[in-house]
């Protein structure tokens, strides 16, 4: 089977739908599946890693990889900076890796623009009060963070009809395999399988 470049898919939601949750269980699944990891201004939540979970920078540390344009797409959410690096996804596309990008609706909205072949996907949670819950359940932020995550859910979700899927999580085992299955339809894309299989479809049609 020859080899096809990897599949970039969005996961986008409000703070605390459970994206991390349900791509963490993905990856879990999948050896060929990975996550990019991000860069981030904000502080390390407890039990996170940096280099695993975010590439922790400062400030001037993240502007001066603005300037050096080292960024697909970087925004400011929560009063802080994220960016996708070009870097963290390259790489492990052309190694036929699927690569996932937990990022809001505004760094979506740029990677649309650059990028023609790419899924997006938006998580709902259930209720807002289920949403609330979670965030608080998850016991990682301060009460202000979490206010303050509650009143921008919101206008992120106002952004859901931008997206190609919208996946609802309530019981996790359905969303989980709801997103797999969108990304296995990808995989069988004629586009991904006219590749995959040039050589079988070669033999069939001589
Ligand atoms: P982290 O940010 O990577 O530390 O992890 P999360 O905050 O995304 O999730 C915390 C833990 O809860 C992980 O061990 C998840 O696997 C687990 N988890 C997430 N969602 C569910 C769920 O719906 N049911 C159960 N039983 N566990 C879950
Ligand atoms: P996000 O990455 O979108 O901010 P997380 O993946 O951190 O969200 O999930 C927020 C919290 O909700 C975590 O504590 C997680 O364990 C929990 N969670 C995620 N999905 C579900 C679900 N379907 N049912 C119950 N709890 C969930
Ligand atoms: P958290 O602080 O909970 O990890 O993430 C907060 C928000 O920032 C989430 O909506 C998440 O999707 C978004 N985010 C994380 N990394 C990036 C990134 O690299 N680029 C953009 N645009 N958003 C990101």
């Amino acid at each position: 089977m020859a080899q096809t470049r990897g599949n970039l898919f969005i996961l986008s939601a409000p703070s605390g739908a459970g994206k991390s949750s349900l791509i963490n269980a993905l990856l879990a699944k999948y050896s060929d599946m990975k996550v990019s990891v991000s860069h981030t201004t904000r502080s390390p939540r407890p039990g996170e890693e940096n280099g695993a979970h975010y590439h922790f920078v400062n400030v001037d540390e993240f502007k001066s990889l603005i300037e050096k344009n080292d960024f697909f797409e970087w925004a400011q959410v929560f009063d802080n900076y994220y960016g996708t690096s070009k870097q963290a996804i390259e790489e492990q596309l052309a190694a036929g890796i699927d690569v996932f990008l937990d990022i809001d609706w505004q760094g979506a909205q740029q990677l649309r623009k650059l990028v023609d072949d790419i899924e997006t996907i938006f998580i709902l949670p259930p209720s807002k009060a289920e949403l609330e819950s979670r965030l608080n359940n998850r016991g990682q932020d301060s009460q202000e963070v979490i206010a303050s995550r509650m009143a921008k859910a919101q206008s992120e979700t106002s952004h859901y009809d931008e997206y190609d899927y919208v996946v609802v999580n309530d019981d996790f085992a359905s969303a989980l395999n709801e997103i797999e299955t969108i990304v296995l339809a990808k995989r069988l894309s004629l586009q991904s399988q006219a590749i995959r299989h040039q050589d079988l479809l070669a033999d069939l049609l001589s």
